[in-house]
């Protein structure tokens, strides 16, 4: 029989072209290029071994016959190997890149195929030659040999049909249409036109619809670029997923460090508060001062990392509780005022006195934002004045504050301001070396008001001045407006606060429970003079213990404790009924003031509580306050 092979010559003739364009287009080449030439080289080799076995039958002969069956043996390895890189190629054309599981099934298919045709060559299970005849004989798997080629084409289509989604629809027409036109050829060759090899001149159009469609050098680049895009943006993420590890990593850093800092630093403060009240001698005093106010700067700083770390991880929650306004704005006066006379600097206060007298908000956080502000314009403030002003900039409920802090000092140019208000930006860093700070103080603030749905506004001139200010809106819980504002009238009506060495109460009893033993010993210190018995205790087992066989006339528990903490120990004590707070009061001890810190450590069932370090004369006025009910008033007042 002879066989027209004029289809396959076609071909391999546009084959070979494409190979060679192919190759002299792309140097670099992507896996979707690398699979696509494969498959190009294999359907080149397959159609010569099909040309060259067509050839053979059709010239005849016992000694081509075996050639025949060479040539058909390699051929029905190469077919295979051709369905399996088209999947290959499918595979990788819809994922970008090899997927490894499938290439392994892909490789054992094709090694066991190999195998088993090599097999046939020495055993002639699919097709043999008969030495004795010279004919090449098909035996009755021969036909498993193209049903082969059939199932991977279904498997193919299958794999087309699952990942549709994946594919553009020109992607998916282009595919289809290979196996389509594969099967077609293989088909019409099988049956209706057994002598014309069509089959591979098919396989060649539907190859050629893929190249024009999905390998023209535009699309491979556009999807090439967009592969690339795809690996930046898994790039950009890895990076950022690992820039947020660090920065978190970072915060809980700081955070630890300035809550271990915070605690010697208690200690300093105490031991030195403890000098100062038995000190006479004037020299040490003043030394005594000096630590005062430097450890006090310290933790002010130590805070300042602590809210910010708080804040860059997201702990930092507003609070909101019911505050006094004209208290409020009193305390931050007075807070400022020895450093604004130290430097002949002119404090001003102007407050509306249509203003409501009792809000809510965290009036700890705008305590803290208000405190900044204005020992900023005190610091960088030479002469002149600065004025806190407070305004009802709306009435209603909400209403609308607005707090502005105003300073006659160095300014700020206008380039700088901007920066000024990201973490860790100090300005003019050169001129203002001599003045203490992080430039923490201001990233807080645009934080802590972000956070309280406003921001903080600045308008500043360069040399002449800066005014920092924003609006808040609180909610009004007293709306009795808080009339005229005089800082001295203020100042003269608070309590006369006893003097440190005024204090006693003979034969109370004092239970104090804090795990840092320094701690203790300076609330012992403290209160030397006042005649009390002070116990003490380093965790909450040995205070229910101590409670458990003797009678305090008050305690003071730390809230934070291991094992056992402040809370659990005073819930564990009224469990068992050994400690009532309407008796005895158990007042916290904290060394983090927050908002509502009352209302939170009263609703657990504390009396009250105190933040670390122990000031004196807070200490004082608690113990006064708790010690001595109406019943029996304390005798000095
Ligand atoms: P710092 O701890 O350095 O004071 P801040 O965040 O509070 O940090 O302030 C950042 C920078 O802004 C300061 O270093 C200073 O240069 C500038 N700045 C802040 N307040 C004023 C002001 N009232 N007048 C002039 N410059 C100011």
């Amino acid at each position: 029989m002879k066989y027209n092979i004029d289809f396959e010559i076609f071909g391999s003739i546009i084959i070979l072209i494409i190979i060679i364009f192919f190759k002299l287009k792309f140097d670099r080449q992507t896996e979707s290029e690398k699979s696509f030439m494969r498959l190009a080289y294999i359907i080149l080799i397959a159609q010569f071994t099909d040309m060259a076995s067509a050839v053979t039958i059709s010239i005849g002969g016992p000694k081509l016959a075996l050639f025949n069956l060479l040539f058909d043996t390699v051929f029905f390895i190469v077919e295979v190997y051709m369905a399996l890189f088209f999947i290959d190629y499918i595979l990788i054309s819809a994922y970008g890149k090899p997927v490894r599981k499938s290439r392994i099934i892909l490789v054992f298919y094709g090694f066991i195929h190999t195998i088993l045709l090599i097999f046939n060559l020495f055993f002639g299970f699919y097709f043999r030659f008969d030495f004795a005849t010279g004919d090449y004989i098909h035996e009755t798997w021969y036909y498993i040999l193209y049903a082969i080629p059939g199932i991977l084409a279904v498997a193919a289509l299958i794999i087309i049909l699952r990942l549709r989604r994946k594919f553009s629809s020109k992607q998916w027409i282009s595919v289809s249409s290979f196996i389509l036109f594969a099967v077609i050829g293989l088909i019409l060759q099988g049956t209706l036109i057994p002598n014309i090899y069509l089959s591979f001149g098919l396989v060649t159009i539907a190859f050629l619809m893929i190249v024009f469609s999905l390998e023209t050098p535009d699309y491979r680049k556009l999807m090439k670029t967009m592969q690339e895009l795809e690996e930046a943006k898994r790039d950009a993420e890895e990076a950022r997923s690992e820039a947020e590890r660090a920065n978190r990593v970072k915060s809980d850093f700081l955070a630890n460090m300035s809550h271990e800092i915070r605690t010697p630093i208690n200690s300093i403060l105490g031991f030195d508060e403890v000098i100062l009240r038995e000190s006479k001698d004037k020299d040490i005093t003043q030394y005594a001062s000096n630590i005062k106010f430097s450890g006090k700067t310290l933790l002010t700083l130590i805070n300042d990392i602590l809210d910010f770390s708080k804040i860059e991880s997201g702990n930092m929650e507003i609070i909101p509780v019911e505050y006094d306004l004209k208290n409020m704005i009193t305390d931050q006066i007075l807070m400022v005022a020895n450093r604004a006379s130290d430097k002949a600097i002119e404090l001003k206060c102007e407050v509306d006195e249509r203003l409501p007298r009792v809000l809510r908000g965290d009036d700890v956080r705008i305590r803290q934002i208000v405190t900044n502000l204005l020992t900023n314009a005190i610091k960088y403030t030479e002469k002149g004045e600065v004025v806190l002003t407070v305004r009802l900039e709306e009435a209603g409920n909400p209403a609308g504050i607005m707090i502005s802090v105003k300073d006659t000092g160095i300014g700020i140019r206008e380039e700088d301001q901007k920066a000024l208000f990201g973490a860790f930006r100090r300005i003019d860093e050169k001129k203002n070396r001599n003045i203490e700070g992080t430039g923490l103080g201001l990233a807080i603030c645009v934080s802590l008001l972000e956070k309280m749905n406003s921001e903080l506004c600045l308008d500043s001139e360069y040399g002449k001045g800066s005014d920092f200010y924003f609006t808040l809106k609180q909610e009004v819980v007293d709306e009795t407006p808080v009339g005229r504002f005089s800082i001295a009238e203020e100042e003269n009506s608070r309590t006369v606060e006893i003097t440190h060495d005024d204090f006693t109460a003979p034969g109370k009893r004092v239970l104090v429970v804090d795990d840092v033993k320094m701690n203790l010993s300076v609330f012992r210190q403290l209160l030397k003079k006042s005649g009390m018995i002070i116990e003490t205790a380093d965790s909450g087992g040995q205070a229910l213990e101590m409670i458990r066989s003797s009678n305090y006339d008050i305690v003071f528990m730390d809230h934070l404790m291991p094992e056992m903490d402040g809370i659990e120990t005073l819930k564990k004590g009224r469990e068992e009924g050994i400690i009532d707070t309407d008796k005895v009061p158990v007042i916290a001890l904290t060394a983090n003031a927050i908002s509502g810190a009352r209302d939170m450590y009263t609703s657990v069932g504390f009396t009250d509580y105190l933040t670390k370090p122990i000031e004196i004369s807070h200490l004082i006025s608690m113990l006064v306050k708790y010690l001595f009910k109406e019943d029996h008033p304390y005798p000095c007042l």
